[in-house]
């Protein structure tokens, strides 16, 4: 089966235990305003194009048949409306215009992955799935973590969470460990934060709870947003009342995804940074709140 990924990162530490591979799948529900990751919001590929890295050569206006790209006075004008998404401008190979995502195979996938599994099997790494939001293309996900348990890989999901229940209980059987955000406990700030409120998400929590699953609750702290005292109870008091979430990592909020915003032409949320003593506030309040471990990403 095929699906669209927009990134395979080999030699991850960050995303579960041990040295694992973690294929980005494109396409996510949820239209998170601190999402540092705005290029994998659509399922399709799409076109990046960095203006800063332009040095106005010319070559993409003569490959372009759309008329997207034209010289102004020494500036680059790109008309995205225009675009067809055909990608031969990216052919000119210049560091300013990159297609972001591609067509692959699970099978390619798995054979990618594979290449690693010395790695795996000395570190208790794996596979892990990331988005996006990787539930957003259930079937090429599914087919992927069937391959990957027939190879005897340890596998991961990164989830919003946002599916059916249909789909999260069909999906845990090939999974055995949920990395799962949760980004808001007051539902229509959830709304307002990601353009759908918390119930079906915390439904889905629940489920993978009841059915043993291991579960590390991972949660953005946001500025201005999340970074709430009401907020830091309900995660403690959800990390407690759920047997099965191992710990929870705290994740705060980075701006490394700014530049992504204005390559795709689209609006970006400022957003204050937090500061070290912020990030140790942050820890200390939750970790007052519950009996699990509290981790900083
Ligand atoms: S976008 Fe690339 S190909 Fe087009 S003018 Fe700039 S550097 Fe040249
Ligand atoms: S992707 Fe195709 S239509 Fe879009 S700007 Fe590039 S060449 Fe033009
Ligand atoms: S769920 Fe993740 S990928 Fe989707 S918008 Fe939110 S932060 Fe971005």
């Amino acid at each position: 089966m095929n699906g669209t990924v927009f990134n395979i990162q080999r030699f991850c530490v960050n995303d579960g235990p041990g040295i694992r591979t973690t294929v980005f799948l494109k396409g996510c529900p949820l239209k998170c305003v601190w999402c540092h990751n705005p290029e994998s919001h659509k399922a399709e590929p799409e076109l990046m194009f960095y203006k800063n890295k332009c040095v106005n050569c010319g070559r993409c206006v003569v490959m372009c048949k759309s008329g997207c790209h034209s010289l102004c006075n020494s500036s680059h004008i790109f008309d995205r409306h225009k675009c067809i998404k055909c990608f031969e401008c990216t052919k000119t190979n210049c560091n300013a215009l990159e297609k972001v995502g591609h067509e692959i195979s699970s099978d390619d996938i798995i054979t990618e992955v594979m290449k690693d599994k010395i790695f795996y099997d000395n570190s208790g790494g794996g596979i892990t799935v990331s988005g996006g939001e990787p539930l957003f293309q259930f079937d090429f996900l599914l087919d992927i973590l069937k391959k990957a348990k027939a190879h005897g890989l340890h596998t991961i999901i990164e989830t919003c969470g946002f599916t059916t229940q249909i789909r999260i209980k069909q999906i845990s059987e090939y999974v055995d460990l949920f990395l799962f955000d949760y980004k808001e406990t007051d539902a229509k700030l959830h709304k307002e934060f990601t353009g759908f409120d918390n119930i079906i998400i915390l439904n889905n929590l629940k489920t993978l709870n009841s059915m043993g699953k291991s579960i590390i609750l991972r949660c953005p702290i946001i500025p201005g947003y999340n970074d709430r005292e009401e907020h830091f109870n309900g995660i403690a008091n959800i990390a407690d009342s759920m047997e099965n979430i191992v710990h929870i990592e705290i994740e705060p909020y980075h701006s490394l995804g700014s530049a992504k915003y204005d390559s795709l032409g689209m609006n970006e949320r400022k957003i204050t940074l937090p500061d070290e003593n912020d990030k140790k506030i942050w820890l200390a309040k939750i970790c007052a709140g519950t009996r699990k471990k509290v981790l900083l990403a």
